[in-house]
């Protein structure tokens, strides 16, 4: 056929030729499982199965993004539009629309995110009146999740004595009924969270045989990523909607299966052999990705891996240069280390910030990270962490167009009913769940029959309670008649949104304004975009849901040139010329939470042969003596993978014992950056020069004495704010010169109130206030 295959090697062709019936590619890193899946699907559609019979699942949707354009490469874009690709959530979100009338759902059904889920949590427990430290509702969140990834609905929960006995041992008795609360407040408010997306999908297709008959006509072929990771609500339904055809393919890498935290199954790979007939086995072993080092490398860590399948990965790419292993003395200079390998690393070798990617085990590492090349001015993005969408001010508009189409949306309307302020307090707010609950309906149904209900609220208050009904009724009306843009436009200025922050007149209120407008462009090119799909129209309900399931990775436009910044977890499938993995510490990674037992730390091992198999050419693996966490100064000891790795393939560039990295703490980090006074009381007294000596206790224990300084939140304070007191003469860049009234509140939150000489008064953070003291 046609010259694509020609871009496959012999062991890739042949799943990709595989003819109908179930196959498992399963192979190492880099070794072309996703280009297989990518290029079998562009095979199928050349031997003329319709595109609209193909379902591929896929980690993130920007993977689907791109595989999509590569097959449109190949067999045209008209085509590929039809194909239904994306993540689980995403995919069955989609199918959850057209059917989950079925359940009960509306059709526009809100999706809640973690935040919401755990905000109406919080609420139930306090609306229990349960003790809030022992239930906890982060941690209740995490096991209702992990109840619904199993299957375990509320009834089954009850059922099994087990689950209810050791909720009861845990000190947690009511938890089932918590589980109960949530879930019928969730339907009440026509809201999923992401479980519900698989949980009910399940629930779709073993309930109504139809629904499963129609999906399985449509999907007859099914193709999976990354296989191991999947859980096992995601199981049974590729396992239902294959069972007629049994056209299924998955890939995967039983060695990076990294999610069972999530309640990630790997046996999902070892038993898919017994769970179909006939099933085509291939194994990949050439790597494509990296240097025969990094590959060799990643060989050796891997195999000390009990549990895991015989598989050979060899390249014959580059014998590369050797992993690079850099020991500091801090967390700081770990960052500036990077910052400056980074720095010189394009410098000599002509490379874009692209191709540099810092992986890190925990979010948290990101800090001193970004602090560093901050200093060096490099361009960097973060994945993961708090998104765009998570903002306050992004939320607050979103909590709007919602309840657009969603009015029982009962995280939404607790979020803005009194946002901006409108004079409806939380005592009101109260009466109100009290009495959706008591009615059994949504917070919105009541406010639409206040007269009738008689809630003891006094009159001025039902006539603000009456004005937000209509508002938002209005809104509804032009909904119908106009895009997602010019509602989400209008909304932002009906409510007065857009007014309250420019009112506030601080850096930061303008900062959230443009926020907005920045929301709005999106939603403007959102609408553009959609409408040129086959099957979308631009519509707010298709804008909002693509928010709710968007992944950090999914907006990576990559149009502009940036170091990424991401969790290893975050980086599964990912490739990246030069990868620094820093924070190579035992505690840290392996993590603390992950050692307790075999699983958990093999667990681990894969995570850092994930790591380490995201580089092309160069990897750095980098550690810290001491590192500042949970509030504190420890000692950090190197990670037992740095010596997992087999000595050939390392270069250490920091030997032992060597006083020069101690020079370097002294100089950089302790008189670099807190001012000289601190920088007489951190000598030794015994009057020798720091420069050739590793510090005494004595030194080191003023040392981290000294840290919380450096790296407290007050560090990020403009300069000045040390000096600045209640009427201190200051100017500002845009306000003018002005007088400090009154200064409030500590660390990033300390404000100023200052009356300008032009006339006004101005509340602004000192974080972002551009102020000097005159
Ligand atoms: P991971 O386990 O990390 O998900 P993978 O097995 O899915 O990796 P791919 O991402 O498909 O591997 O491929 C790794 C890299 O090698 C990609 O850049 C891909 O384009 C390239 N590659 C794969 N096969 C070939 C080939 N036959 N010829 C040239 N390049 C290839
Ligand atoms: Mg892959």
């Amino acid at each position: 056929m046609s010259s694509f295959l020609d871009e496959l090697n012999d062991a890739q062709r042949a799943p990709v030729l595989h003819k109908d019936g179930p196959l498992m590619v399963i192979a190492g890193a880099g070794s072309g499982k996703t280009r297989v899946l990518t290029y079998r699907i562009a095979h199928l559609m050349g031997q003329g199965v319709d595109s609209f019979n193909i379902l591929a699942l896929t980690f993130t949707n920007k993977a689907a993004r791109e595989m999509k354009k590569r097959i449109a490469t190949i067999v045209g874009n008209s085509e590929a539009k039809n194909l239904w690709m994306g993540t689980f959530h995403s995919v069955f979100a989609k199918l959850l629309r057209f059917d989950g009338d079925k359940l009960g759902y509306p059709s526009n059904f809100t999706i809640y995110d973690t935040q919401d889920s755990q905000r109406l949590i919080a609420a139930i427990i306090k609306e229990m009146g349960l003790d809030k430290d022992i239930y906890k509702y982060k941690q209740i969140q995490n096991r209702i999740s992990s109840y619904k990834n199993s299957l375990i609905t509320v009834k089954a929960y009850f059922q099994n004595p087990e689950l209810v006995e050791a909720d009861a041992m845990a000190k947690r008795p009511r938890l089932g009924e918590i589980y109960q609360n949530y879930v019928d407040r969730c339907f009440k408010a026509g809201a999923m969270d992401f479980d519900d997306l698989l949980l009910r999908t399940n629930e779709l297709l073993t309930r109504f045989p139809e629904v499963l008959a129609k999906y399985q006509d449509r999907f007859r072929y099914i193709l999976v990523d990354e296989y191991q990771d999947t859980n096992h609500s995601q199981y049974l339904i590729v396992k239902a909607l294959s069972d007629r055809y049994q056209n299924i393919c998955v890939v995967g890498d039983d060695a990076q299966s990294i999610y069972s935290f999530r309640g990630a199954n790997i046996s999902n790979i070892l038993n898919f052999q017994r769970d179909y007939d006939n099933v085509g086995m291939y194994r990949l072993e050439q790597n494509y990705r990296s240097t025969k080092n990094i590959v060799n490398a990643a060989n050796s860590i891997i195999a000390k891996n009990k549990n895991q399948l015989e598989k050979v990965v060899w390249t014959s790419n580059d014998e590369g240069n050797k992993i690079k292993i850099h020991r500091s003395i801090t967390d700081a200079e770990e960052g500036r280390y990077v910052a400056s390998s980074i720095f010189e690393n394009k410098m000599q070798q002509q490379l874009q910030n692209g191709e540099f990617a810092v992986l890190y085990r925990t979010n948290s590492q990101s800090r001193a990270i970004e602090d560093a090349l901050r200093k060096r001015d490099i361009p960097y993005r973060i994945y993961g962490g708090l998104s765009f969408y998570q903002r306050k001010e992004i939320k607050d508009v979103l909590a709007y167009l919602r309840m657009v189409i969603n009015p029982k949306d009962e995280e939404a309307l607790k979020r803005i009913i009194n946002f901006p302020a409108r004079g409806i307090g939380q005592t009101t707010i109260d009466k109100l769940v009290v009495a959706a609950n008591h009615y059994g309906r949504s917070i919105f149904e009541v406010m639409e029959h206040l007269e009738k209900l008689q809630l003891k609220i006094n009159a001025g208050t039902t006539r603000k309670l009456q004005d937000f009904v209509t508002m938002v009724k209005s809104f509804q009306i032009m909904n119908e008649g106009s895009d997602a843009f010019a509602l989400a436009e209008h909304v932002a200025k009906k409510t007065g949104l857009l007014l309250e922050f420019k009112k506030d007149g601080t850096p930061e209120g303008i900062a959230r304004m443009e926020n907005i407008e920045e929301l709005l462009n999106g939603i403007k090119d959102f609408v553009e975009g959609q409408k040129e799909l086959a099957d979308a129209t631009g519509s707010l309900t298709e804008f909002l849901e693509d928010v709710a399931l968007a992944t950090d990775m999914d907006k990576d436009t990559g149009d502009d040139d940036r170091v990424a910044l991401m969790t290893i977890h975050l980086a599964k499938g990912l490739e990246f010329p030069h990868v620094y993995i820093v924070g190579m510490e035992e505690d840290l990674f392996p993590s603390a939470m992950s050692m307790n037992t075999r699983s958990e730390l093999e667990e681990e091992r894969r995570l850092f042969y994930v790591a380490l198999t995201r580089a092309e050419k160069q990897a750095y693996l980098t550690y810290t003596q001491n590192r500042y966490r949970w509030g504190k100064l420890i000692d950090a000891e190197p990670s037992r993978f740095l010596e997992e790795i087999e000595e050939q393939y390392v270069e250490n560039l920091t030997p032992v014992n060597d006083g020069y990295r101690y020079k370097s703490m002294i100089d950089a980090d302790i008189f670099g950056e807190v001012d000289k006074s601190r920088l007489r009381q951190a000598k030794p007294k015994n009057g020798t020069p720091p420069s050739v000596q590793k510090p005494n206790e004595n030194q080191l224990r003023k040392l981290r004495k000294l840290k919380p300084e450096i790296s407290s939140p007050t560090n990020n304070t403009n300069k000045v704010d040390p000096s600045l007191v209640e009427g201190s003469l200051v100017n500002h860049t845009r306000f003018g010169k002005g007088k400090v009234l009154k200064i409030e509140g500590i660390g990033n939150d300390r404000k100023a109130e200052i009356q300008f000489e032009r006339g006004d008064i101005k509340k602004l953070l000192l974080r972002f206030a551009k102020l000097e003291v005159l």
